[in-house]
C-alpha cells in the first residue's frame, strides 16, 4: 500500500504536476571504513534489498519507497578497494546506493546480507579483503577519524531580539524506540531524559528553549526540521545514543556530528563532555549526512552520547547521575558556543 502510494505520487510528480512526493526519507547513509560496511538509517517500514553485479563489480542496495529528494551524491576513493559510493534516485519510488568495487574484489552473491540493528537501521557488510590493512583491525583499535574543520559562515545570529532560541531534539520517540541495547535499554528513553535536563539547565540560564518532543511521542524527521525553522531557532542540537550489531559490547564511546555550519557547535559540545564526563572512549567529532543536520538552516550538531549496546556505556546511560553530568556538559557546550 505504501509502495503503491509512493509510486503513484512519484509518477504524478515526475510528470510535472507539481505534487510533492510524500515518500519516506533516507535519514543517513555512510560507508563505514572501519567496519567495512554500508550503514543506512531510513524511516520505519523500509526494507533495503542488496545484490552484487559483475563487470564492473558493484554492490547495489535498493530502498523501495524512499525518495532522496536531492540530486545524486557520491564519495570517491573510500578505501583500497571501494572506488566510489553513489546515492541517487533510481526511479520515482526507489533510492539506490551503488558501491563501486575494485576489479580484484570478489564477494559471492550469497554472502551479501542486509542486517538490521533496529527497525529503521540497517547495514550491508562487505567481506574482508585486505587482512593486513588498518581497516580489518578490531573496532576498538582503529584510529578515530577527526575531520578537519570546515569554515563556519553562519555563526549564530540572534533573531529573537535579545534571547537565543535553542532547539533541543531528543531522537526517536513513540513507535520508534531507536536503538535497543543490553537489557532492553531503549535509545528514545535515554535521550529524552538527557534532553529534558539540558532544556531545564538552559532555561535557568535565560535561553529560550524549544523541544521537538517533550514526551514519548513520534515526530517525523521532516517534522523536527520544520519545528526548528518555524521557531526561528538559532541552533539545533539533536541527542541520540549509538548501537552496533553482532554483540560487540566492547564498542563504547562518544561521537559528535555536524554536516556544514555546525562544526564549531559540535566541537564545543564534544569538548565539554570530554572534559567533564568520564566517557568510555573519545570517538571524535565527525561529519555526516544525518537528515536533521542536512535540512536545518541553522548551525546544527548531533551528539551520540554512548552505545546502548556497549557494556560500559550501557551501565552509564542507565545511571541517573551520569545522565545528569552528560546533560550539564551538553548545556555548557551550547552556552560556551552562544556566548
Ligand atoms: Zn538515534
Amino acid at each position: 500500500m505504501k509502495l503503491l502510494k509512493s509510486l503513484l505520487l512519484g509518477l504524478l510528480a515526475s510528470q510535472g504536476m507539481g505534487i510533492a512526493v510524500n515518500a519516506n526519507d533516507l535519514e543517513y547513509w555512510d560507508f563505514d571504513v572501519r567496519q567495512n560496511r554500508v550503514e543506512i538509517v531510513t524511516e520505519e517500514g523500509i526494507r533495503p534489498k542488496a545484490s552484487m553485479i559483475a563487470n564492473p563489480t558493484r554492490l547495489i542496495i535498493d530502498l523501495p519507497g524512499v525518495n532522496l529528494g536531492e540530486p545524486s551524491i557520491s564519495q570517491d576513493s573510500i578505501s583500497g578497494y571501494v572506488k566510489e559510493v553513489r546515492v541517487g534516485q533510481f526511479n520515482p519510488y526507489t533510492t539506490r546506493i551503488v558501491v563501486e568495487l575494485g576489479q580484484q574484489y570478489s564477494m559471492r552473491p550469497w554472502e551479501v546480507k542486509v542486517r538490521s540493528l533496529a527497525p529503521n537501521r540497517w547495514y550491508v557488510q562487505l567481506s574482508d579483503f585486505q587482512p593486513h590493512s588498518i581497516y580489518s583491525l578490531p573496532a576498538e583499535e582503529q584510529p578515530v577519524a577527526i575531520i578537519v574543520p570546515l569554515p563556519t559562515p553562519n555563526s549564530p545570529v540572534n533573531r529573537g531580539g535579545g534571547r537565543y532560541t535553542v532547539m533541543i531534539d531528543p531522537g526517536h520517540g513513540g513507535r520508534d524506540p531507536g536503538a535497543i541495547g543490553i537489557g532492553g535499554l531503549q535509545e528514545k528513553r535515554v535521550v529524552l531524559a538527557i534532553s529534558t535536563e539540558v532544556a531545564k539547565i538552559l532555561r535557568q540560564r535565560g535561553f529560550n528553549v524549544v523541544m521537538t518532543r517533550s514526551g514519548d511521542g513520534f515526530v517525523s524527521l521532516r517534522g523536527r526540521v520544520q519545528k526548528a525553522e518555524n521557531s526561528n531557532a538559532n541552533i539545533f542540537v539533536s541527542i541520540h545514543a549509538n548501537a552496533v550489531g553482532g554483540n560487540q559490547s566492547r564498542v563504547n564511546g562518544l561521537e559528535t556530528y555536524y554536516f556544514s555550519s555546525g562544526y564549531r557547535l559540535a566541537s564545543s559540545i564534544h569538548r565539554n563532555i570530554v572534559g567533564r564526563v568520564s566517557i568510555a572512549r573519545n570517538r571524535g567529532v565527525k561529519q555526516a549526512r544525518f537528515y536533521v543536520l542536512r535540512k536545518t538552516s541553522m548551525p546544527a550538531a548531533l551528539v551520540e552520547v554512548g552505545f546502548v549496546t556497549g557494556s560500559i556505556d550501557n551501565r552509564n546511560l542507565n545511571n541517573a547521575s551520569y545522565r545528569q553530568k552528560m546533560a550539564e556538559a551538553i548545556a555548557n557546550g551550547i552556552t560556551e558556543y552562544l556566548r
